[in-house]
């Protein structure tokens, strides 16, 4: 029974090792076959609090973050999964924000947080499937979605039947995250008219934590975080920006 139970699990492990190396190649081998400006890079600090993760530049397919933590927000899903987690700061400082949120009358509810490589495999399979291998389409290629750093969410709110749907960004509640996530270090990633620089549409729901000091200079310049970096490249890949606990720099509203 046991020598079933093993040789069936390694069969399934040995499907899965074929299809990811498979996966790989044929992913890069469509980027040269598009003739893509910028090749493929692979991420060396995907430990950094201000790690770029694109449509260029990929995380490796075993990275998952050290300290994931359960995020102590209200979630749409009720099971204890790894989508509620986040790294420890980032979690620490959305918990923060969802706090002043609930005290300000404005509910946020948490999507999903972490996603593994394997998980995002999955998605973007299911998504070529029902949709094709779109590029435009916003489901990200595994390797190249924030999720797989802890250091993305996607928020939604009761009022828009917790989808995530560009109305957010219409919505009070979109516009008080807005507003807010940058004193707890968190921007909003996908801007509106930026779609050129960042690769993906509007997704007002989706918060990337960078810190507080980033948040508030990438706010303040109207910026992405791709801009943000590229004009530093200092930080895009120096790996000194590694996560401990960052105070929270908070600016309350009835303050100026
Ligand atoms: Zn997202």
């Amino acid at each position: 029974m046991l020598k079933k139970y093993l040789s069936q699990s390694i069969i399934v492990i040995i499907v899965i090792v074929i299809s990811l190396l498979i996966f790989n190649f044929a992913t890069e081998l469509k980027g040269e076959q598009v003739g893509l400006a910028q090749e493929i890079s692979i991420i060396n600090n995907p430990l950094d609090r201000l790690v770029l993760v694109n449509k260029q530049r990929r995380l490796k397919w075993n990275f998952s973050p050290p300290d994931l933590t359960t995020v102590n927000i209200p979630f749409t899903v009720v099971e204890n999964s790894s989508r509620q987690k986040m790294r420890f700061e980032a979690a620490k400082m959305l918990e923060n924000l969802i706090f002043q949120a609930q005290q300000e009358e404005i509910e946020l509810i948490g999507v999903s947080g972490y996603r593994s490589y394997q998980r995002q495999l999955e998605i973007f399979l299911e998504n070529v499937i029902l949709f094709g291998d779109d590029d435009s389409y916003s489901s990200a290629r595994p390797g190249h979605s924030e999720h797989q750093t802890g250091l993305a969410i996607d928020l939604t709110t009761p009022d828009l039947n917790y989808q995530l749907t560009e109305e957010l960004g219409q919505h009070q509640a979109g516009q008080w995250l807005e507003k807010w996530a940058p004193s707890y270090g968190f921007i909003v990633r996908y801007q509106q008219g930026k779609e050129g620089i960042t690769g993906y549409q509007y997704e007002p729901w989706h918060l990337r934590y960078v810190g507080v000091e980033a948040a508030l200079e990438i706010v303040a310049d109207d910026l992405t975080l791709e801009e943000y970096l590229f004009a530093q490249p200092e930080k895009l890949l120096t790996g000194k920006a590694k996560l401990g606990i960052e105070p929270p720099r908070l600016r309350f509203p009835f303050e100026s």
